[in-house]
């Protein structure tokens, strides 16, 4: 599995999915740039998330807050002061750790914590250096940002570290507006900040990324079998989309390990192959009880609660919290989508090819337009084509080398369709349609080309 991670990951750098931000001045760890695949894949993920999860309930409603919220928000949510971790650095490799892991680890290997803290505990790449540690500081997860004429502490703002907290703070413009009553939803797809002391394994984490999140408000006591509920269809909604079942599992957050605001979290996780721990967290489904909507209701001194004509009773909605990272969710189609195949030549030898098994729905180009050669009465042919297909679809066009390359390269982001313009196509007014994954060929009038594709790419 790590080879594939590996083969899926070069495959997303040499065909313009992600690139290293900023790579001309030598890139940054943290930070990733979507090329013209990419984009199209994350907003074909996006569309379907959409789809799925805003469009198609009616309990569900759509919502795009602001990046950076007064900083009230952050205090009343706790993650000014939750957000930060304690770190160390090892005087010995300059590797920083942070601190409770390390008291942590030595508790589990002893069975009681360390006596004289640090002091006590060796560096994990080098046993026999023991206590070779600096003070520890706090390290804060909030990405800073300075608004204001003034560059100084009193134009200090942050970068949201999830979406999540906007929906809270709208919670009652949109049910008002929207006249809803709890059980319904909000969900909004955006970026979110975090400063992570160790960005890396690609675009699984970085320091700017994407998220889709959905906060469900219901009726406390109805909240645990939402909570089923929405991991239910979460874990379907990946499935839908071709993940293989065999490479996602669940993962229950131990109780006493939760988020401060959490009753129960589970996570779906992937498999992902990475060197030490195979797995990594896809996704989350917490059950934020009525944490947020109280603080934020306390602090504010805005009423939050919601008041139902029908039983006469008032209360703060409980929030199930579908949260899904876009980003990482991108990692996972590619590296799941990732496949080499054996494959016999027309002349009978082996050969071996890559393709990308997207869902056509996440594909980023659904057509690849295709003149046999780059003759000049079949490229104007293959142009018009292309240009008929684009009016629905989006659709690749490519004339350089050789067929058989030409197919590989599509086969390789995962288009689904080849469509060819030949010699004969200028007599038959017909092209060939070839099929990714079966590589199987049939003849299509150009006339009918449209009607064939709208049978073929639904949803
Ligand atoms: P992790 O344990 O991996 O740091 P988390 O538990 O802090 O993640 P949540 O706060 O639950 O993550 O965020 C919800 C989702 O947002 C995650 O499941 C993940 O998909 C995504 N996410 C969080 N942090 C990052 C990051 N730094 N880069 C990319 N995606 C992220």
């Amino acid at each position: 599995q790590s080879e594939r991670l590996e083969a899926a990951i070069a495959l997303a750098q040499h065909r313009g999915f992600v690139f290293p931000s900023g790579d001309i001045y030598g890139g940054t760890r943290s930070a990733w740039d979507y090329g013209p695949y990419g984009v199209a894949l994350k907003e074909n993920i996006k569309r379907q998330w959409w789809k799925t999860f805003v469009q198609r309930r009616g309990d569900m409603v759509g919502l795009d807050s602001a990046i950076i919220l007064p900083t009230a928000v952050w205090e009343s949510s706790g993650h000014l002061k939750v957000f930060s971790d304690p770190l160390t650095e090892s005087l010995v490799t300059h590797k920083r750790y942070r601190a409770d892991h390390l008291f942590e680890a030595y508790e589990e290997k002893h069975g009681h914590p360390p006596e004289n803290g640090l002091a006590d505990i060796p560096d994990p790449e080098h046993p026999d250096k023991v206590g070779q540690w600096t003070e520890i500081k706090m390290f804060s997860g909030m990405v800073k940002t300075y608004l204001g004429v003034v560059d100084d502490e009193s134009g200090l703002h942050y970068m949201r570290p999830e979406t999540a907290q906007g929906i809270f703070t709208d919670f009652k413009a949109v049910q008002q507006t929207m006249r809803r009553k709890p059980p319904f939803g909000i969900g909004q797809i955006g970026k979110a900040f975090r400063n992570e002391i160790t960005p890396g394994n690609f675009i699984f984490r970085t320091r700017e990324f994407e998220q889709m999140e959905i906060e469900f408000f219901v009726q406390p006591g109805t909240d645990e079998e939402w909570q089923q509920t929405w991991m239910d269809l979460c874990w379907k909604w990946f499935t839908g989309l071709g993940v293989d079942p065999e490479n996602i599992r669940w993962f229950e957050h131990p109780k006493d390990k939760l988020a401060h605001y959490s009753k129960r979290t589970v996570d779906i996780e992937y498999r992902f192959g990475f060197v030490g721990s195979e797995w990594g967290e896809l996704m989350g489904v917490a059950n934020r009880t009525d944490y947020d909507l109280s603080v934020h209701q306390e602090k504010s001194g805005k009423d939050l609660s919601y008041f139902d004509p029908a039983t006469n009773e008032k209360y703060i909605p409980y929030v199930i919290e579908p949260s899904f990272g876009l980003t990482r969710a991108l990692m996972a189609f590619l590296v799941d989508a990732y496949h080499v195949e054996e494959t016999t030549t027309a002349d009978g030898k082996t050969d071996s090819r890559t393709v990308l098994r997207l869902d056509p729905r996440l594909a980023p180009f659904k057509i690849a337009v295709l003149p046999l050669s780059r003759n000049e009465r079949l490229v104007p042919t293959a142009k018009e084509v292309a240009d008929l297909l684009r009016e629905h679809w989006d659709v690749d066009y490519d004339d350089a080398q050789a067929i058989g390359r030409r197919y590989r390269r599509q086969d390789e982001v995962g288009t689904p369709y080849c469509v060819t313009v030949d010699f004969d196509s200028l007599e038959d007014h017909a092209v060939t349609v070839r099929d990714r994954d079966t590589m199987q060929q049939v003849r299509i009038p150009i006339d009918q080309l449209v009607s064939h594709f709208a049978g073929l790419l639904v949803g």
